[in-house]
C-alpha cells in the first residue's frame, strides 16, 4: 500500500524508476565538472580514479545516500555462494566522547577488507591469510536497498584475495567484458570499423520461479531445507489442463507482483513483463536486456527481492530448478549479444551487405565458440538441482547444441559450398551473392522452444541456465570463449589480408571452413527426442548429464589454456572453482540426505505406527466385542 502511495505522490512511473539509484546524471549533477570527467574516462579507458577523485565521489555518494535516509554503507559483493554479501558500516564516525560526524572517505569507497575466511574459496585461501579485499565495479551504480523502513548504500564491488586471485562471480565477469572488447574491436577494425570504440555483452535473463503460501511451505521441512519436495504424491491436477501458461493472474499473486516490480524500478531494475508460467504456481519475470556485469547485478536483486516481496505478502518464493516433481521446474534463459558502444548489435543480421558480412563473422566466431567449448558451457549451467531438470521433457537435454533455424542454416550450407549467389528458401529465390548480400531477412521458422542455444534473430537465447545459480558463470564462459575465437578469427583474416584477398572474400572463406569444421553442433530439430540423443552420439557431441561430470571441464589442459591466455583465470582459480562445485554437490546432497532421514524418522514412521496401532485397537476391539 505504502508503494502505491509512493507512486501516487510521485504521479509518474519514470520517477520511481532509478529513485534509489545514485546513476550518471546523479553524479553529474553532485560533481565537479573535472571530477565527473575523471570518472566518465576511468569507465571509458578502464582506468584507476586518482584518489582525490574518489574522495570526492565518496562525499557525493554519502550526501546523496544521507539524504535519501541512508544510515550505512556496503560493500555489496558476490562470493561464490552464488548469492550476494554484505557488511553494513554506519556513515557515523565519533570525533570525541557523544559527537559524530558522517564519513565515507575515498579509500572506504575504492576498498574494503573483510575478514573473508567464512566464504567458499575451494584452497586458494587458508583461515590463517583470511584478509580478502572488496574493491569498488566502477561501472555498476551505487543504490540503496530498503528494507522494514532500514536504508543501506549498496556499493558493487568485486572481491578477491590479497594476491588478486578471484573469490567472486564478478571479478571474472569484469575480466571477460574486458577480452571481449578488445578481441570485437580488433575483428570490426579489419572489417573497416574506426569508429566503434569499445563493446560490451549484452545479457536480459528471464527468471523463473515458484510461489507457495507459507503456512504449507512451514509444513514441509524438506522444502525448508532443501528448496524441494524430497517427498510426495503426484498431485491430482498438475499442468495437464494447459491453463496456468499466460493464464489470467490470481489477485493476491497480482499484488506480489506489483509490489515487487515497484521494489524493482526504484533500484533500477527494469522489470518489465511478468506472467504465469507452464506449471501451476510457477511464474516468471524478465527485464529488459542491458550490459552484461549490470544485468547480472541486476539478477541477483531480483532474486533477492523476490523472496523478500514473497514473505510480506504470506508467500515463499522457491527458486529451486526442480521444487516438485511430476511438473515443469524453472530455469533462467539467459538472452545475449554483442552490442558496441555506438549501438551497433553484431549479432543482428541488418540490411546492407556489409551489416551481412560483419553479422556472418560474429555468427560463426558463436558456433565456433559453442561448439569447441560446450563442456564449459554445460558446466557454467550445471548446479545439483539443474541435473534434475535438464533432459526431464521440460527444458533442454545436457546435450549442447545450436539452433539456427532452416534460413540462416541454408544460407552457411550455401557458403560452405561456394554457392553463394543462389538460395532457395520457401520456393522464393533469396540472393546472398557477394554484390547482393543484403536484406538478409528474418527467419519465418517457428521458435524453436527445445533447444539450449537458440538464434532468435537478433541475440542468442541460452535456456539451459539454472533459476537458482548466478548468471555470471554463463555469461563469463560466452564472453571468454567467444573473445578467444574472435582472436583467432583475426589472425586469420589478418593472414588472408595480407596475401591480397578481398575481404568479403576473406570473410566468406572463413565462415566456410569453419561452419564445415562446426556444423556438427546446428540442430534445428526437437532437442527433447530419443532421435536426437542418438544421433548427436553418431557427431560426437558429449551428452554430461550430471554436476560431477560436468566439472571436470573447469580444469581440463584445453580450457585452463584457453583462460590463462586470455587472462579471465588464471589456473589457481580454476582449481578453487572446481572444488568449490563438488564441495556444493557434495553438501547439497548430504543436506538433501539428512532430511529424507529426519523426514522419515519424525514424520512418516511416526504417522505409520500411529495408523499400525490405530488398526491393531480396532481389531483388538473387535475381538473384545466378539
Ligand atoms: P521471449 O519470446 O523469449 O520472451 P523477448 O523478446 O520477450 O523474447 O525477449 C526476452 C529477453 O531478451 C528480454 O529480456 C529482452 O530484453 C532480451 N533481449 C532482447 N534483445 C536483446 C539483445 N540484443 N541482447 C540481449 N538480450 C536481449
Ligand atoms: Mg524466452
Amino acid at each position: 500500500m505504502k508503494l502505491i502511495n509512493d507512486l501516487n505522490k510521485n504521479s509518474k512511473l519514470e520517477k520511481i524508476f532509478g529513485i534509489n539509484v545514485f546513476h550518471i546524471k546523479r553524479m553529474k549533477k553532485y560533481l565537479s565538472k573535472e571530477t565527473f570527467q575523471a570518472y566518465i574516462n576511468a569507465i571509458e579507458n578502464n582506468q584507476s580514479l586518482t584518489l582525490e577523485h574518489a574522495n570526492e565521489i565518496a562525499e557525493a555518494m554519502k550526501n546523496w545516500a544521507l539524504k535519501h535516509g541512508a544510515t550505512h554503507f556496503t560493500h555489496w559483493f558476490q562470493p561464490m555462494t552464488g548469492f550476494t554479501a554484505e557488511k553494513h558500516d554506519s556513515f557515523l564516525e565519533p570525533i570525541t566522547t557523544g559527537i559524530a560526524i558522517t564519513k565515507l572517505s575515498g579509500k572506504q569507497l575504492i576498498k574494503g577488507e573483510p575478514d573473508a575466511s567464512s566464504f567458499p574459496s575451494g584452497g586458494l585461501r587458508t583461515t590463517f591469510e583470511a584478509r580478502g579485499y572488496t574493491i569498488w565495479d566502477i561501472t555498476s551504480p551505487a543504490f540503496i536497498k530498503e528494507s522494514q523502513g532500514t536504508k543501506v548504500l549498496c556499493i558493487p564491488t568485486a572481491f578477491c584475495s590479497y594476491n588478486g586471485d578471484a573469490l567472486d562471480k564478478k571479478t571474472p565477469l569484469l575480466r571477460s567484458m574486458d577480452v571481449l572488447s578488445k578481441s570485437v574491436i580488433r575483428v570490426l577494425r579489419l572489417l573497416g570499423n574506426e569508429t566503434s570504440k569499445r563493446a560490451f555483452a549484452t545479457v536480459g535473463p528471464e527468471q523463473e520461479y515458484f510461489l507457495i503460501d507459507r503456512k504449507y511451505y512451514e509444513k514441509r521441512p524438506d522444502l525448508i531445507f532443501t528448496g524441494r519436495t524430497l517427498f510426495g504424491a503426484k498431485p491430482p491436477k498438475g499442468q495437464e489442463m494447459e491453463d496456468h501458461y499466460f493464464g489470467s493472474i490470481k489477485e493476491r499473486i497480482g499484488a506480489f507482483m506489483q509490489e515487487l516490480d515497484m521494489e524493482l524500478w526504484k533500484m533500477g531494475v527494469s522489470a518489465k513483463t511478468r506472467h504465469n508460467e507452464v506449471a501451476p504456481a510457477q511464474h516468471e519475470i524478465a527485464p529488459i536486456f542491458e550490459n552484461a556485469n549490470i544485468a547480472v547485478d541486476h539478477n541477483q536483486i531480483i532474486m533477492e527481492t523476490l523472496k523478500k516481496v514473497a514473505n510480506r505478502h504470506g508467500l515463499v518464493c522457491l527458486l529451486h530448478e526442480k521444487p516438485f516433481a511430476y511438473i515443469n521446474g524453472s530455469g533462467k534463459h539467459n538472452n545475449w549479444s554483442i552490442q558496441t558502444d555506438d549501438g551497433i548489435n553484431l549479432l543482428d543480421p541488418g540490411s546492407t551487405p556489409h551489416q551481412n558480412l560483419q553479422f556472418l563473422i560474429f555468427l560463426i566466431a558463436v558456433i565456433k565458440a559453442v561448439d569447441e567449448y560446450s563442456d564449459l558451457l554445460r558446466v557454467s549451467a550445471a548446479t545439483p538441482g539443474n541435473d534434475l531438470r535438464l533432459g526431464g521433457n521440460e527444458a533442454p537435454p545436457a546435450i549442447i547444441s545450436i539452433f539456427l533455424g532452416d534460413m540462416l542454416t541454408s544460407i552457411l550450407e550455401q557458403i560452405e559450398k561456394k554457392e553463394i549467389d543462389k538460395i532457395q528458401y520457401n520456393n522464393s529465390e533469396l540472393k546472398i551473392g557477394i554484390s547482393q548480400l543484403s536484406h538478409l531477412p528474418k527467419d519465418t521458422t517457428d521458435r524453436n522452444r527445445t533447444s539450449p542455444f537458440a538464434f532468435t534473430g537478433n541475440k542468442f537465447e541460452f535456456r539451459m541456465v539454472p533459476s537458482t545459480a548466478s548468471i555470471s558463470a554463463a555469461n563469463f564462459t560466452l564472453n571468454s570463449i567467444v573473445a578467444y575465437v574472435l582472436e583467432e578469427i583475426a589472425d586469420l583474416l589478418e593472414q588472408k589480408l595480407k596475401g591480397n584477398k578481398e575481404l568479403t572474400d576473406a570473410i566468406l572463406e572463413i565462415v566456410a571452413e569453419i561452419y564445415k569444421k562446426h556444423k556438427r553442433i546446428v540442430f534445428n530439430g526437437n532437442n527433447y527426442s530419443k532421435e536426437w540423443e542418438e544421433e548427436a552420439k553418431r557427431r560426437g557431441l558429449p551428452n554430461i548429464t550430471n554436476t560431477v561430470d560436468a566439472a571436470k571441464a573447469i580444469i581440463s589442459e584445453k580450457n585452463i589454456k584457453m583462460y590463462e591466455s586470455i587472462g579471465v583465470f588464471n589456473r589457481r582459480e580454476l582449481h578453487s572453482r572446481y572444488e568449490i562445485v563438488l564441495e556444493n554437490y557434495i553438501k547439497t546432497i548430504r543436506i538433501e540426505a539428512n532430511t529424507m532421514i529426519m523426514m522419515a524418522k519424525q514424520m512418516i514412521l511416526p504417522a505409520i505406527n500411529r495408523y499400525i496401532k490405530e488398526l491393531a485397537d480396532s481389531i483388538n476391539s473387535l475381538q473384545d466385542n466378539s
